[in-house]
């Protein structure tokens, strides 16, 4: 091959480290690796540039230039591999001053070494084109063996991370860092090649070639595996970041790991005791023998323990055992998170409800007082007619169905009469005694009612017309037996009342009432302070008319 065609495959291989490196460049915001082969695909290029001008120009300004550009460029390709390795492996990784410095030592005293005529052969020489071939246009000196020797040590170095990475990672970035392997070993292959057919001292460097491989397999690498655009996150960046509390506890009960979270929460149920001091120790000891009494009475809930851990401290706390691949226990995962404020919140939710539920109460209440104020009369507290309707027209629990229905009427005589003598409000205390009276009298099941001024009504569910004459007969008597002092006198009152018998005397509650009013209509007529059952005898003490309220003997 004639080292025009050379040159043309080297530089071929300078163009596509070239468009690997602004591919790179591309994405130097996301990760550091990208810098890294930046640097490392630029040291290729200049590597393949150096080949270029051997081969191409071949002039002796060309010969003297090549070996320190050829010493500067590989070892700029060895310290970018060594840095792109570690910023693979740990992508939060940046290199200080003192790795750089360190890095640039060896190439920057090669391509002195090389650039001084004094000690360039100890390093290469450039032979020329003349003559047979292109074979003959290096001869390798001793210290070129030293950075060698230097070389491997650095990238097997790195190969070493990147195997160990590939061999934890998963997923997508497995294939990355396979792939990227791969690329790098290529190269690494036309090296070792080159240094293998230089061994008798001369030879061509056609590593640059398998560098355009590898630049080959990044570029792809770059463009269709996601490379330097997905980037893992250490799980120690992931755990040290997630506002949760993470403790590591072995199985004896004692503290390994924690992270930052974890350090807060622990400084804050037991602030004696600082960071560093805590591993090592019983998780009883650093969190505290409450915190931990309290945890260990608490019952899981899907998984979760709930716990108040100090006064107004309410923590969400989850377990998780570890084993390893045989399934000997390691210890376990506490994650505990900080659940104060919803915890604050439910109680005063709570709160809130069971305020709620009071007031709800008290409406129920207020509704069943407004309802039965509704069914009774202000004046008496007996039931008013609005109830006496309701309970005819069949309300359940009323007792109106039964199959037998009494009823007695009741009117004050000349209650008028009192009124005049002794003013209303004498007569509504009137009323209030009468009222009082009659509500004594009945019985469970009964309903006393009044039915508006100084009339009142009974009923009495089940009862026949002998009990219930019976009754207004007690009512009638009890009335009358009352003794009322009004302005320094002493007053009666009587009372005349109709009674009246369903099914009996009437078929329907409107005709038992109406009965019972004709029945009451009679003890009027017939002389007052009387009981009259419907359609039948009178019932009274006498059959003349009752005197009107009249002092009390
Ligand atoms: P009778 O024996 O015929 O029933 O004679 P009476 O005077 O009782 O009958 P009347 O119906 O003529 O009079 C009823 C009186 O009752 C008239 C009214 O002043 C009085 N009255 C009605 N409601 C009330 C009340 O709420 N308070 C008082 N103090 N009096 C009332
Ligand atoms: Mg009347
Ligand atoms: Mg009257």
């Amino acid at each position: 091959m004639t080292p025009h065609r050379w040159a043309l495959l080297f530089a071929c291989a300078a163009v596509v480290a070239l468009v690997t490196a602004v591919l790179a460049w591309q994405r130097r915001d996301r990760t550091f690796a990208a810098t890294a082969l930046v640097v490392t695909m630029t040291g290729v290029a200049t590597w393949s540039g150096a080949s270029v001008l051997l081969y191409g120009n071949g002039s002796e300004t060309a010969r003297q230039l090549y070996p320190s550009l050829l010493m500067g460029a590989v070892g700029v390709v060895v310290g970018g591999i060594y840095v792109f390795a570690r910023a693979v492996v740990d992508p939060s990784w940046r290199p200080d001053r003192r790795t750089v410095g360190l890095l640039a030592i060896e190439p920057v005293v090669m391509a002195v070494l090389a650039a001084l005529p004094a000690t360039r052969a100890l390093v290469m020489s450039g032979n020329g084109l003349a003559g047979t071939g292109i074979e003959e246009q290096v001869t390798l000196g001793p210290i070129f063996g030293a950075h060698t020797l230097y070389s491997y040590a650095v990238i097997g170095l790195s190969y070493v991370r990147l195997v160990r990475r590939w061999w934890t990672a998963a997923g997508i970035f497995r294939r990355q860092i396979g792939v990227l392997l791969c690329a790098a070993l290529i190269g690494t292959i036309g090296n070792v090649v080159t240094i293998v057919l230089q061994l008798d001292g001369r030879g061509t460097d056609i590593t640059p070639l398998f560098f355009l491989v590898t630049g080959l397999i990044n570029a792809w690498a770059v463009l269709r595996l996601g490379f330097l655009r997905l980037v893992p996150i250490a799980r120690e960046q992931v755990v040290d970041t997630v506002p949760d509390a993470v403790l590591v506890i072995d199985p004896d009960g004692v503290l390994i790991d924690l992270n930052p979270a974890a350090d807060q929460l622990l400084t804050a149920l037991r602030p004696q005791l600082v960071g560093p001091d805590r591993i090592g120790r019983l998780l009883a000891e650093v969190a505290g023998e409450h915190a931990i009494a309290v945890l260990n009475r608490t019952e899981r809930l899907d998984g979760h323990r709930v716990v108040e851990v100090r006064p107004g401290l309410w923590l969400d706390v989850r377990d998780t055992l570890v084993s390893d691949a045989r399934g000997r226990a390691l210890g376990k995962i506490v994650v505990a998170r900080d659940v104060s404020e919803q915890e604050q919140r439910r109680a005063a939710v709570e709160e809130l409800n069971r305020q709620l539920a009071e007031r709800v109460r008290e409406i129920e209440r207020l509704r069943a007082e407004l309802a039965e104020e509704a069914v009774r009369d202000p004046l008496t507290g007996l039931h008013n007619r609005r109830h006496l309707d309701r309970v005819l027209a069949g309300d359940p629990g009323s007792g109106a169905h039964d199959d037998q229905l009494a009823v007695i009427t009741l009117d004050l005589d000349h209650f008028k009469t009192v009124n005049d003598r002794f003013g209303h409000m004498a007569g509504d205390t009137v009323l209030k005694a009468v009222a009082r009276l009659l509500q004594a009298s009945v019985r469970d099941g009964d309903t006393a009612v009044r039915l508006g001024g100084e009339e009142f009504l009974v009923l009495l569910p089940g009862a026949d017309r002998e009990q219930a004459v019976v009754r207004a007969e007690e009512m009638r008597r009890g009335v009358a037996a009352v003794v009322h002092a009004f302005a320094g006198e002493q007053v009666r009152v009587t009372v005349s009342a109709g009674v009246a018998v369903l099914p009996d005397d009437a078929a329907s509650a409107a005709a038992l009432l109406e009965a019972a009013d004709r029945a009451l209509y009679t003890a009027k007529a017939t002389g007052r302070d009387r009981v009259v059952a419907a359609g039948d005898a009178r019932h009274g003490p006498s059959d003349a008319p009752a005197p009107e309220p009249v002092p009390a003997v």
